[in-house]
């Protein structure tokens, strides 16, 4: 059973291709990891997935049907630069956001939300942070609250933007661990990611992207120093350095 479908996908921004043809299949209960160089497309891709973008062409479902009719299962944590964090609201709020989903937009959170979502700011270690508003948080603590956000939202397909970039150690072992423990749960997991080194250990799927797919599959027969070079348009010369990156290539 496929969690997600995507099929010839393009999108323009001011007629320029920003994505072309991008098609692939993500097995469910697989955490894929989403690379490519700076400027691939890779946020574009998740934002025309989830339709919070105009897609050109092409069609995109999770599990067998049009994705507005499955919103309620599907979480999503943006790349950190595009949220507004002094909008003026707390962490326990921003958790509370990830179920309008299941209170209704426009209905007060009962005490039984309100205790699941302190459930999920305990799970990130930000209980002490509830009230905190999110403008006052270190880039960590703001990452732990849109985890707990995601976590509440109780979805069966995340994605996942580029969710270790500027987090410490303990942070990006807090998030792996979650994805991991959702995977377990036979939930699906895509994540936009930038640090090749560690690709091996955190994702079983790679779709390789450069505006175009290069390479879509498991992590072993698709993360190959070949196809990164076609990714990267050669200039990964700093991964030889550390042959471990590529382990699995031939
Ligand atoms: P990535 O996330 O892989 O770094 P993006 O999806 O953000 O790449 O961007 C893909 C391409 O589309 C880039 O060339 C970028 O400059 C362009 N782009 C992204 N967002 C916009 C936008 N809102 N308007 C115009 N061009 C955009
Ligand atoms: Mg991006």
């Amino acid at each position: 059973m496929y969690a997600l479908t995507v099929k010839d996908i393009s999108v323009t921004y001011d007629k320029q291709l920003a994505l072309e043809n991008v098609s692939f299949a993500v097995p469910e209960g697989s955490i894929t990891g989403i690379i490519g160089p700076n400027g691939a497309g890779k946020s574009t891709l998740i934002k025309s997935i989830l339709q919070l973008l105009p897609t050109l062409s092409g069609k995109v479902e999770v599990f067998n049907k049009p994705i507005r009719v499955q919103k309620k299962i599907i979480g999503y944590v943006p790349q950190r630069s595009e949220v507004d964090w002094d909008f003026p609201t707390n962490a326990l709020d921003v958790v509370l956001m990830g179920r309008y989903n299941h209170i209704g937009l426009f209905k007060r959170a009962n005490k039984k939300e309100i205790v699941w979502a302190k459930h999920c700011l305990e799970r990130v270690g930000m209980q002490a942070y509830a009230s905190r508003q999110i403008s006052q948080l270190s880039g960590g603590q703001q990452q732990r609250v849109f985890l707990a956000r995601a976590m509440a939202q109780d979805a069966k397909i995340y994605f996942m933007d580029e969710p270790f970039a500027g987090v410490d150690a303990s942070t990006e072992k807090a998030i792996i661990q979650l994805m991991k423990e959702w995977k377990e749960e036979g939930k699906t997991v895509l994540v936009v990611h930038h640090d090749l080194q560690t690709v091996n250990d955190y994702f079983d799927h790679v779709l390789l992207l450069n505006k175009t797919p290069i390479a879509y599959g498991e992590t072993n027969r698709v993360f190959t120093l070949d196809n990164l070079e076609e990714a990267y348009g050669g200039k990964i010369a700093f991964l030889q350095k550390e042959p471990t990156a590529v382990k699995g290539s031939t």
